[in-house]
């Protein structure tokens, strides 16, 4: 047992959630399962907690979350440390991909929420209701129920919650049963920051905590996870009409057209199919180069792949560590197996490596793949990297476009227009000119897709918005004159009112000006109700 991030209860729960080490199979802590009969106590909580947060103004709001930023950039080694013992990512990539962007949205939400939140002038085009004033108000939901995996165990439940914070929601995290230590941190860092009580709650447990907390009846869901999970959380939401965000699994393609950059296009087809050991929703899990290049690409690609360390996380120089669990390699595995007996050819790769703990497996590129093996169509997610030779890029585009997945793809290209005119032709919520899985970094960028990698945002103005209630509030800038449109109907105001549909629509424009003195007639008819 190495670290105890929340304190012994004082009676025995009946269940706890272990912290396991991946990269030896070791259980290093436990934290006590949240028992689902709390849960409504927990909603109880929340929802008092959110009414009075809702009420202080944006500014002190903001101010949690630098405080949040400030704390976990004091804990930074820590946190680093304690995601690469719990998801067995290696240090650099626990640093980079889940401390920094956590970081980089504590401080880019409690700068950007208050002109996110000011509300928003809706100018009317309709010269017939410029005399109304239209505003767009941005208004906390309440309290957010946020389902997370365990891949990204900081990046992806922090990316959620700051802005939901900032908004004036509370929040209960259910975090991943894989990383029950990360959760327990961000209770720590959330309580260090000054979260009032009950704003921001950590519960612990595995899938059916996540059922009960659904179940609970939190204002909005949202959920990051696989396909199947997300199937069963819009199932429960279906009912009770609760609204969600689902982010789910990814297959996307990496494009190598064949003006691109081989060097870079295969440095970065090495590290997007196999950073945090495959199991990003953003991996490159299609590789499609034009055929004229494909043999240097794939030599260049064999090579890198073969210069990786795989080892310890935790050792500086290790680049791939374990997989999550050894089902997970297993299932992997599996997929491998079935292609290899339709056909394809392991280029290098591909081998479990038990010699180094139990969820270990070679990084892998295969070649002589087809679309109909599991290994093309359905999320692999592990260190696997498949190329396929295309003809051009009108094939290219057309293989990647082949999937129920729709969340990122990547276009490699020396021509940045090229990359943009493919981009406009693939089936994704993001693609990247020239780069790979990058975005996910980005505040500004939106994180999503469509088909089976489900519906939402997070990230940026449009994941915002997804934590808020839009209001649209009109004031009337001339409140003694009755509306036109109001009771007292007769003939008179009829034909005002074709004569007013004649100003505002007649194709010809004399046409519109002759109906407008007569259709003027409606603003001061008498005889109304
Ligand atoms: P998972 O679906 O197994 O679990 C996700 C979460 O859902 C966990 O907290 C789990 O306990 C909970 N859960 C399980 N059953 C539930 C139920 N019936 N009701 C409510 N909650 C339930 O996913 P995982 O293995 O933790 O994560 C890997 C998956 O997540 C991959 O498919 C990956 O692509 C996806 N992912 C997507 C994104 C994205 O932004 N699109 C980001 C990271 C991971």
């Amino acid at each position: 047992m190495v670290e105890t991030l929340t304190a012994e209860p004082a009676v025995a729960p009946a269940d706890w959630v272990d912290s396991v080490n991946p990269a030896t199979g070791e259980v290093c802590s436990r934290f006590p399962a949240t028992p689902a009969e709390a849960l409504t106590q927990i909603m109880t909580r929340a929802r008092r907690a959110q009414t009075e947060w809702a009420a202080r103004p944006v500014r002190e709001r903001c101010r949690l979350l630098q405080h949040f930023g400030e704390r976990l950039y004091a804990r930074r080694d820590e946190a680093a440390a304690l995601v690469t013992r719990e998801a067995g990512k290696p240090r650099v990539e626990a640093l980079f991909a889940d401390v920094l962007t956590s970081l980089d949205a504590a401080f880019y939400y409690s700068q950007q929420a208050p002109r996110m939140l000011r509300p928003e002038a809706v100018p009317h085009h309709n010269p017939a209701l410029k005399a109304k004033r239209g505003r767009l108000w941005r208004e906390p939901i309440g309290v957010i129920a946020l389902i997370s995996p365990w891949n990204y165990p900081l990046a992806v439940p922090l990316g959620t919650l700051l802005p939901a914070l900032a908004a004036g929601n509370a929040v209960v995290v259910k975090p991943s049963e894989l990383v029950p230590a990360c959760g327990a941190l961000m209770a720590e860092l959330a309580k260090e920051a000054g979260a009032p009580d009950g704003l921001v709650q950590v519960v612990q447990g595995r899938g059916a905590l996540g059922a009960a907390l659904i179940a609970a009846g939190p204002d909005k869901v949202v959920f990051t996870g696989s396909v199947a999970t997300g199937k069963r959380v819009a199932e429960a939401c279906a009912s009770p009409l609760i609204p969600t965000v689902l982010e789910l699994g990814g297959k996307d393609a990496m494009l190598v057209l064949s003006d691109a950059a081989l060097e870079r296009a295969s440095s970065a087809a090495v590290w997007g199919g196999f950073t945090n050991c495959g199991q990003a929703c953003r991996s490159v899990e299609r590789l499609y180069v034009e055929r004229a290049v494909a043999r240097p690409f794939l030599e260049m690609c064999i090579q890198k792949t073969k210069q990786l360390r795989l080892g310890d996380p935790a050792d500086p120089a290790t680049d791939v560590g374990p997989m999550i669990r050894p089902e997970h390699r297993e299932r992997v595995l599996r997929q491998l197996e079935d292609a290899v007996a339709r056909g394809a050819r392991i280029l290098t790769g591909g081998r479990p490596r038990s010699d180094l703990g139990p969820a270990y497996l070679e990084p892998t590129v295969i070649t002589d793949v087809t679309p109909e093996m599991s290994l093309m169509r359905d999320e692999t997610f592990g260190p696997v990297l498949p190329v396929i030779a295309v003809e051009d890029e009108e094939h290219a585009v057309r293989a990647a476009n082949d999937s129920r997945f729709s969340l990122g793809a990547s276009v490699w290209t020396g021509s940045a227009a090229r990359g943009r005119r493919v981009a406009a032709r693939l089936a994704a919520g993001s693609v990247m000119v020239n780069d790979v899985v990058s975005y996910f970094g980005i505040c500004e960028a939106p994180h999503g897709g469509w088909g089976e990698s489900g519906w939402g945002r997070t990230h940026s103005r449009a994941g915002f918005d997804e934590l808020v209630r839009l209001k649209y509030v009109d004031t009337d800038a001339l409140p003694g004159v009755p509306k036109a449109w109001w009771y007292g109907y007769n003939q008179g105001l009829l034909e005002s009112a074709g004569h007013m549909l004649e100003t505002l629509f007649a194709p010809r424009w004399d046409h519109r000006v002759r109906s407008a003195a007569r259709s003027a007639r409606v603003l001061w008819r008498r005889g109304r109700v």
